[in-house]
């Protein structure tokens, strides 16, 4: 080679990696892998990616790319690298180094979210060895609190609510240590400089702190005593799940007399002796996520007390996903029933001054600490099936991380709709949604919805170009959206609810194009002012074709009848004949009540028309005497489900009529259904075989329905498909059909994923 140097000449690359990148150890591993192949350069946050330029041997250039994209940090997620070379700097310092933040453009959407505690933390907590033995707060770049306690980005310590709390030499010594499994941790705290933990009694009066506090509320929940926990997102109440008077006693606190309870268990071990588990479910209890799961109970099992999930077959069940949580656990030693910290419906407690004064008539004990909540975080919840998980409930976990959209578009604020509700912003390629909001049934809800939308806009600094919102006129999250967008200057767009149902699952899936899209549901305002709720919509770009949808009714006293289902069965029965649905509703009201009824239904007043096959759910159940009068929503229909005897394939009849109008949409005509329940019923027919013969015909009803549409493609959403043998007897029957089934997986099927679909469309007008 003559004079010239013998070893190759160097690159040098400037290489930008977006994504979740930020929170998860990705400088250090940057740094790390930098420096193992003697690599020079810098690596620096911004906004959401990760700059960095490296400088040194090609070779070594090509094998630091390589890890980058084969072994980014677990808990990191990549969506893109873009690499360039640039010009070698010459005389160049031969180190790496991490740079501080600088950005100061407008953060992107790839915030993490909230991260159960990893293996390496756990082994620390457990040894005595350790200086953060037993420590309740301990973290690592792995592990730990993110979206709960990020005030803003680029996220750093002083913008969270870890700021207030000032490193101790050996925190800072891990901190600044590229070796360091903490190095860069954010929330790095131990027990000389981080959080602590203290135990109050209902009237705020201190009972004790630190690890004594964590064991005599331990001692108190084993005493069948109700706890309130200070958990991650939120206050949580926590009972001995094996204790049935005390889980009583939480239901009647809480003013929860039937919605099933989550559970808190020790040890994948304890879920197994508790429940079936299959290794997919396995796994997702113990990922960083750690949702809670519905599992299908043993028949076997050790004795969960009743209260806990009565008349149910599955168990909402989740693992311990912080280190407050897994000591809390070992020292009760058995299944703790894990909760919502709030009343009836009202938002979770977040602070300890709130949780009292909102939760002290129903907690004996308040186990808290002085880590401020930033934003609530409630648990996720979801379930498993062949495919994977399905969320029902989408928070702790799951916001912030960005649901990805095909194309990129304008910034879009979305309100959602009224229950279960979340809030949605597109930004760029992404949408962000945040964690579960909740009913907006309260001015306390509707205040947490507000601050919710305020958190969203002004955490990722967006200007909404447009904002979306339901069609309904007298929601809550309507009249924010339109003071909004009227402060904005910005249009604002009013989207059917069960459209916006179907659009959220196309945004999943990334559908262009037509769709057929069934929404079977409670109840949305529909585009002619009637209740909707069991739509068959052909979805095309903005728009929508109503193709069918059940034979309308009238609800008696309209939204009473959510509460009641013997409402719905009697403006069911009443369609088919008058005095049947007198005879039948008799056990059901007192005479006066009936004539009441029953002349609210001649007149129609009071009494609105619906398609809503939620409510047609309700009827079935009522008229199988299984809930005439519910507590929440959904529950007749759970009732039914769980009535199913799988072993029976028939099906009622439902037919597919054509309306009068030659452009009008179909009608399923469920009178013949419902004669033949009441033959059945007249006739001693098990409840087990009549709700299959339902849940079967409503299968056979969605298959008529898509082989009259014509369409390939064929969309599951709404509340409805929460129910999981619904769910699977549709798909089956139109996927061995040919057709291709898209469900919602990643966002709730209900109203949780209204948001989604608002924004979806929103962006297309
Ligand atoms: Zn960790
Ligand atoms: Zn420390
Ligand atoms: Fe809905």
């Amino acid at each position: 080679m003559g004079k010239r140097d013998a070893s190759p000449p160097l690159g040098r690359w400037r290489i930008a990696v977006r994504g979740i990148v930020q929170g998860v150890g990705f400088r250090p591993f940057v740094y790390n892998a930098a420096r193992a192949r003697g690599l020079s350069g810098w690596v620096a946050n911004e906004a959401d990616t990760v700059q960095i330029e490296v400088q040194g041997e090609p070779a070594a250039l090509d094998d630091f790319l390589k890890t980058l994209e084969s072994t980014p940090p677990p808990r990191a997620r990549i969506d893109a690298i873009h690499r360039e070379a640039v010009a070698v700097v010459e005389n160049a310092r031969a180190s790496f180094e991490i740079c501080a933040s600088t950005a100061h453009s407008a953060p992107g959407p790839a915030i993490p979210a909230d991260l159960a505690t990893c293996e390496a933390c756990l082994a620390e907590i457990e040894s005595a060895r350790e200086r953060r033995h037993r420590y309740p707060f301990t973290n690592c770049t792995n592990c730990g609190p993110r979206w709960s306690i990020i005030q803003g980005l680029p996220y750093d310590r002083p913008r969270t609510s870890m700021a207030r709390f000032e490193m101790c030499p050996d925190c800072r010594a891990e901190y600044s240590d590229p070796a360091d499994r903490r190095f860069h941790a954010q929330p790095i705290a131990c027990p000389r400089c981080g959080p602590r933990l203290r135990l109050l009694d209902a009237l705020g009066a201190e009972l004790a702190d630190g690890d004594a506090a964590l064991r005599q509320c331990a001692e108190a929940i084993r005493a069948g005593r109700i706890a309130a926990l200070k958990g991650l997102g939120g206050f949580q109440l926590v009972v001995d799940a094996l204790d049935e008077s005390a889980v009583a006693r939480l239901r009647d606190r809480k003013r929860r007399p039937d919605r099933p309870f989550a559970l808190m268990m020790a040890s994948l071990d304890d879920v197994r002796r508790c429940c079936h588990v299959s290794s997919a479910e396995a796994n997702l209890l113990a990922a960083p996520e750690a949702p809670i799961l519905l599992l299908r109970r043993r028949d076997d099992g050790p004795g969960v007390a009743p209260a806990v999930a009565p008349g149910n077959p599955y168990l909402g069940v989740m693992l311990p996903y912080t280190p407050l949580h897994h000591l809390l656990m070992a020292a009760v030693a058995r299944p703790v029933v894990c909760t919502s910290g709030n009343l009836s419906e009202e938002p979770m407690a977040t602070a300890t001054q709130d949780a009292l004064a909102r939760l002290g008539s129903i907690a004996d004990v308040f186990l808290t600490h002085n880590r401020p909540i930033v934003r609530p975080v409630d648990d996720s919840v979801g379930w498993v099936d062949d495919d994977g998980l399905r969320l029902v409930r989408r928070a702790r976990g799951f916001a912030p991380l960005p649901v990805a959209l095909a194309r990129p578009g304008p910034t879009v604020l979305a309100v959602g709709g009224h229950l279960k509700n979340t809030v949605a912003l597109a930004l760029e390629h992404h949408a962000v949604l945040s964690a579960h909001v909740g009913d907006l049934e309260s001015p306390a809800s509707r205040e947490v919805h507000q601050r919710a939308v305020e958190d969203l806009v002004g955490f990722f600094q967006a200007t909404p170009e447009r904002v979306a919102c339901d069609l309904h006129p007298d929601y809550a999250s309507t009249r924010l959206a339109e003071s909004l967008a009227a402060a904005w200057n910005v249009p604002l767009i009013r989207v059917q609810h069960h459209h916006a149902h179907v659009a959220a699952c196309m945004a999943e899936h990334g559908l262009d194009g037509a769709v057929l899209g069934l929404a079977w549901d409670g109840t949305g305002y529909g585009a002619d002012g009637t209740v909707w709720g069991g739509e068959a919509l052909v979805c095309e770009g903005t728009g929508f074709t109503r193709l069918a949808h059940p034979r309308t009714f009238r609800l008696p006293g309209g939204d009473r009848a959510v509460r009641e289902p013997r409402r719905s069965a009697l403006g069911v029965l009443f369609e088919i004949d008058p005095d049947t649905a007198r005879r039948h509703a008799a056990a059901w009201f007192t005479p006066a009540e009936l004539d009441t009824l029953l002349s609210m239904l001649r007149q129609g007043s009071s009494s609105p028309l619906t398609s809503s096959l939620g409510r047609l759910f309700d009827a079935v159940a009522a008229l199988c005497g299984l809930a005439p009068v519910i507590s929440f929503e959904g529950q007749a229909a759970m009732a039914l489900e769980f009535a199913v005897d799988p072993q029976h394939q028939e099906a009622y009849p439902l037919p597919l009529d054509e309306s009068g109008s030659p452009v009008g949409p179909r009608v399923a005509d469920w009178r013949p259904l419902v004669e033949a329940v009441l033959a059945d019923r007249a006739a001693g027919v098990s409840v087990g075989r009549i709700a299959a013969r339902f849940h079967n015909a409503l299968a056979e009803l969605a298959l008529a329905i898509a082989r009259g549409a014509g369409i390939s493609r064929v969309v599951l959403g709404g509340g409805c498909f929460q129910n999981r043998l619904l769910a699977a007897r549709a798909r089956t029957r139109l996927s061995e059909a040919g057709f291709n089934v898209y469900n919602p997986r990643g966002v709730p099927p209900g109203d949780g994923g209204i948001a989604l679909g608002q924004v979806w469309l929103a962006r297309q007008n």
